[in-house]
Formats: structure tokens, C-alpha cells, sequence
């Protein structure tokens, strides 16, 4: 392997697969899988805008490594994550004769590997997937860790499984397409990472989005792999910490209408809320949070709530949030940079109290 790959692995308890991170890796994609699923018939599911960009040369790889791929394409956008798109894949996945010994590659966001995972998990019961993601927030987060699924019309998230890929591939070169907008609110769940787990990477933030991006992305996904392993079907805790931010932020992206703000910026205002929390509730000192507060205006992030998005809407969202545990509400919170813990003493007075302050 060129030594210009750098190897993440992700630690289960049964098995294990390896994050490959490089700038370009893409060219060798077959060869790459090949170690770690049989050459097969198989389909490469991207989406609209990805697919002229990036597919051919998979395609091609693809077949220099003994694949038989066939390309399927979904519109872009949250809305193609949907049971009716589930209930398509499969069919014309049946229809190319792909059974139990085919593949699927996911060439996309997080809205294709989400949905290319699932169907993947269902396929035949179940076949390989391998995820090569093509936004910050998929390299970084949604193509590690096995949560695969779509949208259900009463919420988002909701029908899915536990499918952890064969293997990730994350070629950095592949970011240098994506709009400014979209590389800039990926760079709010890298922000996350330093916040709960990796202070010193704060310094890093924002990137030369000219440089070469493969040392922070597997950074990022080295602080992803390690929490999944420990905590690989969110049972133990650990990986709720992910969600630093979060809590707060569905609920101001649920109001604002999906697609309005974007994820990330809709995580970046919550962790402004969860950094004030922090210093009132765990002990952060001040100057922590807002040296956090600087690095998300840097990074092109918002930090407040519009004014038009009303609190009680946004509170109403919160109540319906699947972070909430039997009415208490669970929120995670930094007592110092580089960790973090769920507590259980937020009330709804202290959120509906920073709500109102992030709207000012
Ligand atoms: P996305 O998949 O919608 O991609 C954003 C846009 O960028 C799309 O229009 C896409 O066509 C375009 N695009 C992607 N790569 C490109 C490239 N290289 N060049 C040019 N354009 C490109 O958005 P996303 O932020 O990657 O993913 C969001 C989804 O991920 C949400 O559905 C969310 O629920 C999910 N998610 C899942 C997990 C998980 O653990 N499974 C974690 C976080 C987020």
C-alpha cells in the first residue's frame, strides 16, 4: 500500500474493518476492496450531483479488480433517504441479478452511505457494503460506526440498522468539488470531535481547504473509530457523547425546516448552547468556551438562533428529540476541553433560559 494511505481501524467486539484515508486513493478503490470482498457483481449507488464527478473512474477501478459494477443513481438531498428510494435500490439491485454474494459501494454524503447502507443491510438479509464518502461530514462521521437508515415522514433517523461497512475509504482529494457551504458545516462535527475528545486539534481549525486534508480527516475518524469500538450499539453511553451540540441543534434545524440550515450549522448554534451550559453546569471556564466560540465564527459557522424561529417551537421539538430518556432531559456537556459527560440536571428552564439568550 502506498505509504501516503494512512489506516484508521475500527475495533469491534467480533471483527474489525480499516478506515483508509488519502489524498486520491479513489484510482486503486477496487484493488483496495478487492482485500476485503470477494470481486462480485455489485452497484455503486451515488447520487446526481456525485456520480458525473466522481463515478467514473470507481467504475473503472472497479472493474480492473475483477468487479462487476452497476451504477445507481438517486437524487441528491435528504429526501431521496426514504423507504419508497429503500423499496427502488432493491428492486433494481434484484433485477441486475445481485443476490447474496453481491456488494454495494456508497459513493456520496451521508444521505447516500445512510441510505446505500441500509439497503445493503436488508439486501438478500444482508451483504457488504463499503463506504466511500465524499463530504467532510461523511469521512469524518457518518460512513464510521454502522448507523444505517432513512426517514421516516414522522421524523428523521427513524427505520434503520447497525451495518458496519467491510471498509471506508476516504479520499481527501474528492472534498476539493464539494461547495464551500457544505465543506464549511462539516467542519462543525471536527469542532465537535476536539471539543469532547481532542483539545489540542482545536488549533487546526478551519483547515487550508487547499492543503492536504488526510491527516485531519483521519484524526477525526481515528476519535470516531475509537468511540464506536467502545460502545459499537450505543448501549453503554459512550457514544451518546457524540451528540455533544446535537440536542439542541435538531431541534433549531426541525423549526427552521430541513435543508433551511444546514446540519452543521444548526450543530455549531447548539454547541454554543452546550458551552454555556457547560460553564454554568460542569465548570468550564469561560475562556474555554469562547476560545470555541472563535474557532466556529472562523470556520464560516453560525453561533446564534434567527429571530424568526419561535423558542416554544423550538422546545416543542426538544420534547420530541429521541435524546430525551423518560421525560429527563440528557445533555452532554465539556467540563474541560478534550472530554465530556451526559448530565442529567439540565432542566427545561435552563434550556429554554439559553434559547432565548442565543436569540438576541
Ligand atoms: P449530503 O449527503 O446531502 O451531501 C450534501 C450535498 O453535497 C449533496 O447535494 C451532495 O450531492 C453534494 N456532494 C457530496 N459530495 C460532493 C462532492 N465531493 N462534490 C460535490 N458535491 C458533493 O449531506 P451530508 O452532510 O454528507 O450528510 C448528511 C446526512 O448524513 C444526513 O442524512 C444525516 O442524517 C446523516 N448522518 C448520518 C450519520 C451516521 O452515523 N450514520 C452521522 C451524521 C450524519
Amino acid at each position: 500500500m502506498p505509504s501516503s494511505v494512512i489506516t484508521v481501524p475500527v475495533p469491534l467486539k467480533d471483527s474489525h474493518y480499516d478506515i483508509l484515508i488519502g489524498y486520491g486513493i479513489l484510482s486503486q478503490a477496487g484493488e483496495l476492496a478487492a482485500k476485503v470482498v470477494k470481486p462480485c457483481r455489485c452497484v455503486l449507488i451515488s447520487d446526481e450531483i456525485v456520480a458525473p464527478l466522481h463515478a467514473p473512474g470507481i467504475l473503472e477501478s472497479l472493474r480492473s479488480a475483477g468487479f462487476e459494477p452497476h451504477l445507481l443513481t438517486i437524487p441528491t438531498g435528504e429526501a431521496s433517504k426514504s423507504m419508497a428510494f429503500v423499496s427502488d435500490l432493491c428492486d433494481r439491485m434484484i433485477q441486475l441479478g445481485l443476490d447474496r454474494k453481491g456488494a454495494v459501494f456508497a459513493l456520496g454524503g451521508g444521505v447516500v452511505g445512510d441510505l446505500a447502507g441500509f439497503v445493503a443491510s436488508i439486501h438478500y438479509r444482508g451483504i457488504p457494503v463499503v463506504q466511500l464518502p465524499t463530504t467532510v461530514v461523511a469521512q469524518v462521521d457518518s460512513s464510521i460506526g454502522g448507523k444505517t437508515g432513512v426517514n421516516s415522514p414522522l421524523g428523521k433517523n427513524l427505520i434503520g440498522t447497525f451495518h458496519q461497512p467491510s471498509l471506508v475509504i476516504a479520499d481527501t482529494a474528492i472534498l476539493s468539488t464539494l461547495p464551500e457551504r457544505i465543506f464549511q458545516e462539516g467542519l462543525a462535527e471536527a469542532i465537535k470531535h476536539a471539543v469532547i475528545a481532542d483539545e489540542p486539534m482545536l488549533a487546526l481549525l478551519p483547515p487550508e481547504r487547499s492543503g492536504n486534508l488526510s491527516s485531519l480527516i483521519a484524526r477525526n475518524a481515528a476519535i470516531k473509530a475509537r468511540i464506536v469500538g467502545e460502545d459499537e450499539f450505543e448501549t453503554k453511553g459512550t457514544r451518546a457523547l457524540l451528540n455533544f451540540g446535537h440536542t439542541i441543534g435538531h431541534a433549531i434545524e426541525a423549526v427552521a425546516g430541513y435543508g433551511k440550515l444546514s446540519h452543521g450549522e444548526c450543530v455549531a448554534i447548539g454547541m454554543i448552547a452546550a458551552l454555556d451550559l457547560s460553564v454554568r453546569m460542569a465548570g468550564l471556564p469561560q475562556d474555554q468556551a469562547d476560545r470555541v466560540k472563535k474557532v466556529i465564527m472562523a470556520c464560516g459557522l453560525p453561533t446564534s438562533i434567527p429571530t424568526d424561529l419561535p423558542t416554544d417551537s423550538i422546545l416543542t421539538a426538544l420534547g420530541r428529540d429521541k435524546k430525551f430518556d423518560a421525560g429527563a432531559i440528557r445533555f452532554v456537556l465539556t467540563p474541560k476541553l478534550g472530554s465530556a459527560l451526559v448530565s442529567d440536571k439540565v432542566t427545561l428552564d435552563d434550556v429554554t433560559d439559553i434559547i432565548k439568550r442565543l436569540q438576541a
